[in-house]
């Protein structure tokens, strides 16, 4: 019989495996939680709308689908069995394998702070992405309700928590959204009410690149706009962030490290 290979997850890493494996001799089931394979890169220009969901999710079945040796299956895995060498699936199913390829990805951490969950939404899903352009858009559209400026400043006040290369990305995109819509949409709004912040707990921008990029990214993100604050950012409520030099009513989105996320593990695994 040929092999059996079972690869969970239908992003980068499981479709680039699953096509090097299209057309050989075995067989592979490509299971993930959704049908569409997502372009996670340009999430944060749905957040802005500047594209829409559609542009950048892809059904796998249409992806794979020139290989005939390929099958997917919608479903979650919600455990592991490797001495039996099955994978076992959320509506109660199960998939035997005779080789198992993990690519889940990564999740977000809130480096402690899962309570900013519910307030500032990731960045990882299309359903996250839609729900940060809705809560951008619909504070354009009270604030351009209301005639009281220090309301319509605040609520054209917007926070950015994560100084990594999302942060950045939303930082710099809100802001050109922002000035944008101000500028040919509203009527009653003005371009000084609109305020962007990017607050980042470590001594710089994007960390994890070289000094000469995070100047430039500092430098580029104040010429459009954004105002950048590199401070320990040290409590907030839902309504409230606060860091020791500024203070807002919107926390937009929280852009922290990814960390793996794994299929929850059932017997047979320590
Ligand atoms: C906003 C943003 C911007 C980014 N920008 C860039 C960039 O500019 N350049 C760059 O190189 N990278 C960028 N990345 C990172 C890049 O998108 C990831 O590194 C890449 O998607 C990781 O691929 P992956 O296959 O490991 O995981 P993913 O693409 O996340 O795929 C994991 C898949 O596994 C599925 N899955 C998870 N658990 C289960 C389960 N239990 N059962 C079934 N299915 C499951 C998920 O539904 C998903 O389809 C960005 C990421 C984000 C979020």
């Amino acid at each position: 019989m040929a092999n059996r290979i079972v690869i969970i997850g239908g992003g980068f890493g499981g479709l680039a495996c699953a096509k090097e494996l299209g057309n050989a001799d075995c067989i592979v089931t490509v299971i993930d939680r959704r049908n569409h394979n997502l372009f996670q890169p340009l999430l944060y220009q749905v957040a802005t709308a500047a594209l829409s969901p559609a542009d950048i999710a892809e059904p796998i079945r249409k992806t794979l689908g020139r290989y005939r040796n390929i099958n997917m299956l919608m479903a979650e895995v919600v455990g592991i069995e490797p001495t039996a060498k099955r994978v076992l699936l959320d509506h109660g199913g199960t998939v035997e394998y005779d080789r198992l390829v993990i690519a889940t990805g990564s999740d977000y951490n809130y480096f402690g702070r899962d309570d900013w969950r519910p307030f500032a939404p990731g960045m990882k899903t299309l359903h996250e992405a839609r729900l940060v352009r809705q809560r951008l858009l619909l504070a354009f559209e009270r604030a351009e309700r209301t005639t009281d400026r220090d309301t319509q400043r605040d609520l054209l006040t917007f926070v950015v928590i994560g100084g990594g290369p999302t942060g950045v990305e939303m930082a710099g995109a809100i802001s050109e959204l922002g000035r944008f819509m101000i500028d040919r949409d509203f009527r009653n709004l003005e371009a000084e009410q609109f305020r962007v912040m990017l607050i980042e707990a470590g001594p710089r921008l994007l960390a994890a690149f070289p000094e000469k990029l995070s100047s430039y990214a500092a430098a580029y993100l104040k010429r459009i706009g954004v105002q950048v604050r590199v401070v320990n950012v040290f409590s907030t409520s839902p309504a409230k962030v606060s860091s020791s030099r500024a203070r807002s009513s919107r926390p937009a989105a929280s852009c922290g490290e990814q960390v793996s996320s794994r299929p929850q593990r059932r017997s047979g695994l320590d």
